[in-house]
Parts: C-alpha cells; sequence; structure tokens
C-alpha cells in the first residue's frame, strides 16, 4: 500500500517534498500540522506525531492497521526502526506551534506575570519536543 490510504484519512494534508507530508495529527487536538508522514523507496510508510502521539494511536484514530502501512511488520513504533528518518524541515514544521507557545509564556514574563507550575511545565514540554524533534531529524 502506499501513502494515499493513510493521507486520505487526514486533514490538511500539505505535500512537502518527493514521498514527504505534513498533516494535523488525528489522535489529538491540533492547532498545526504536529504529523509527519514518510513514505519510503521500498513502499514503507512511516508516521510521527511531534506532540508525542503513539503511531498506533494515529491508525486507531483513522481506522488503520501498522499492516496496512507496512504488510511485513506486525505492530511496535516502524518509526524507530529507521535512524532519523524524518526530514529536517518537516520537523520544524511540525514543531512551530511549540515556538509560539514559548512566546506566549515569554510574554508572559516580560510584563512580569508569575507563571504558574501549568505554564512551566508546558515549557519543558515544548522544550522536550524540540530535543526530540532534533535526535529524529535528518538534514
Ligand atoms: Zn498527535
Amino acid at each position: 500500500m502506499s501513502a494515499d490510504a493513510l493521507l486520505s484519512r487526514l486533514e490538511r494534508v500539505r505535500k512537502t517534498g518527493n514521498g514527504r507530508w505534513v498533516s494535523r495529527c488525528p489522535a489529538h487536538d491540533d492547532k498545526g500540522p504536529s504529523l509527519s508522514v514518510r513514505e519510503l523507496d521500498d513502499g514503507r510508510v512511516l508516521l510521527h506525531c511531534f506532540a508525542g502521539c503513539e503511531a498506533q494511536s494515529v491508525l486507531d484514530a483513522v481506522g488503520l492497521t501498522f499492516e496496512d502501512l507496512f504488510p511485513e511488520r506486525i505492530g511496535g513504533d516502524i518509526a524507530k526502526r529507521e535512524r532519523r528518518p524524518f526530514n529536517a524541515a518537516d520537523v520544524l514544521r511540525c514543531l512551530s506551534v511549540e515556538a509560539l507557545v514559548i512566546l506566549q509564556y515569554a510574554t508572559a514574563i516580560s510584563r512580569g506575570e508569575a507563571l504558574t507550575v501549568e505554564a512551566r511545565s508546558r515549557l519543558a514540554l515544548a522544550a522536550q519536543r524540540f530535543q526530540h524533534g532534533a535526535q529524529v531529524a535528518h538534514a
């Protein structure tokens, strides 16, 4: 199967290159494109939510299974089998919402507002997401 069956079930799909797309993640309330989809030359389809959803949750949300994307393998995180499988520009697209989160809190700090515990943990989460993005991105 090609990536088409997956892409046809996603919202706000944008082709970012040959065999590469970003879209809204169907597994969480996604404001920007957090999901990166890649079709490899051998036909396998990789997907990754940069907000942290498991691949299984993304597939469940659109009614597909790992067998639909990658017939030889059942279950597991297929993205982890590829070293740095995602294009750096796509990773940045998927993390752009996180930059806005940081800006929002930085603005509050510059106004002298104290950050709540929730705000501090949300900032820590944004930092984690950028670090994770750097780990899975290739130039
Ligand atoms: Zn997600």
